[in-house]
């Protein structure tokens, strides 16, 4: 079957319409402490999201855009809340139509029972955060984990499930760890996985960096790219915003849609102008923009000419 490709202004509207990722922080509750992560700065209280605002949320996605990937999770480590009803939420996306399942996990609590209960809940994809070739080179990012039996749980999971599950294994390149990427692509090349290598954030400037500052900005990738909810249900600026320094408001009130429509499209459309005046003052002096491949430059002009 021949399907056309959606126009520019298609794919626009979509965007302005519905965010196309959204992350639902299961728990912000974490059983490691790694060196790249905000987590380690001035610490939120950790918590877990009840489970009606959850369902509110899985409500309004699956009715509006199925098609919007749910990530079942943001900061803090999503099978930590096993035994308290993640399996189940995902369960219930799922019979709800939701397209794409998603977790990002460190791994270390992916036994062979909770991968019998994420393929029992319909889980679509898992990415598992490595960024080592070695134990010695994990254990100064991975902090209180186990490389051997995270990279021994990946092997099990990718043989349980086969192709009913997209499994991602995830390199970010720190200090430590640039000279272990072409090991690491090299190793897991063998295995029924994707690979995803992507650079070190700053998470809006609390971590130093090491990239070279591009000579033009380009419109910020990461607040196109997702909505995200805190476990208190607290929407932030963007998905680097980790203490949640401007607020978009929170899914106990409001629903995606508005929050989406009111408060995060007059930021698409000042950055899509470049009018880098207008953001927020720590968004101004980020430099994570960088980190992501830039947008459609043809979906940025049809959002530039939008009234902010
Ligand atoms: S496993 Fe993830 S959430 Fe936990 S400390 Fe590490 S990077 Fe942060
Ligand atoms: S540049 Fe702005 S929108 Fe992009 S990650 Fe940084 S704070 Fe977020």
């Amino acid at each position: 079957m021949i399907t056309d490709k959606p126009t520019v202004q298609q794919q626009a509207d979509k965007l302005l319409t519905f965010p196309k990722q959204l992350l639902l922080e299961t728990t912000s509750h974490c059983n490691l402490n790694c060196s790249m992560c905000a987590r380690q700065f001035n610490p939120r209280k950790w918590g877990t999201l009840d489970e009606d605002a959850a369902r509110k949320v899985i409500d309004e996605v699956t009715a509006r855009t199925p098609d919007t990937r749910i990530w079942f999770c943001y900061f803090g480590e999503p099978l930590l809340k096993r035994r308290s009803g993640l399996f189940e939420r995902i369960r219930y996306a799922k019979d709800r139509g939701l397209q794409k399942a998603a977790i990002n996990t460190n791994g270390n609590l992916l036994d062979d029972r909770a991968i019998a209960d994420l393929l029992e809940a319909g889980l679509d994809e898992v990415y598992v955060g490595i960024d080592a070739t070695t134990p010695e080179v994990y254990d100064e990012t991975r902090r209180g984990g186990d490389f051997h039996k995270v990279i021994q749980n990946i092997h099990s999971l990718c043989e349980a499930a086969g192709d009913k599950v997209l499994v991602t294994v995830q390199f970010g390149v720190y200090e430590n760890n640039e000279h272990q990427e072409d090991d690491f692509r090299e190793y897991w090349a063998k295995y029924p996985v994707n690979v995803f290598v992507r650079p070190k954030l700053t998470w809006a400037g609390y971590l130093s960096d090491h990239v070279k500052t591009k000579e033009r900005r380009y419109a910020c990738p990461w607040i196109f790219d997702s909505i995200n909810v805190f476990d208190t249900g607290e929407v932030p600026y963007c998905v680097c915003d980790w203490p949640n320094r401007n607020s978009l408001g929170t899914i106990k009130e409001d629903s995606i849609y508005d929050i989406w429509q009111k408060r995060t499209r007059p930021y698409l459309v000042h950055h899509a102008r470049e009018e880098w005046d207008k953001l927020p003052k720590f968004c101004q002096e980020c430099r994570d923009w960088q980190t992501k491949s830039p947008m459609d430059p043809g979906i940025l002009q049809v959002i530039a000419g939008l009234d902010g």
